[in-house]
């Protein structure tokens, strides 16, 4: 088993855009915490260099995440903290 030092840094080359926030180009997404898990519509990301929340179009290209997204993202978040904090 890889540890955290060693594990490989699973990054997935995309089709180039910028950033609706910041204008940074944007080429690659990397998964926090799954290796081999390529993103697919309407999955969410964060910019690199200003931590815009953000989401896949159809074609791959980024928008801005929803409110509703990042309401479910959060829902999402306490679901699994409040399911650590039981074991
Ligand atoms: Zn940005």
């Amino acid at each position: 088993m890889p540890t955290r030092a060693s594990r490989k840094t699973d990054v997935t080359k995309l089709k180039a855009d910028v950033c609706p926030r910041c204008d940074a180009l944007l080429d690659a997404v990397t998964s926090l915490h799954k290796q081999d898990v390529k993103p697919k519509p309407d999955d969410l990301t964060i910019c690199y260099y200003c931590g815009a929340p953000l989401a896949f179009t159809e074609d791959m290209t980024l928008r801005p995440a929803t409110l509703a997204e990042m309401h479910d993202l959060a829902d999402t978040f306490l679901r699994w903290a409040i399911q650590k904090q039981s074991h």
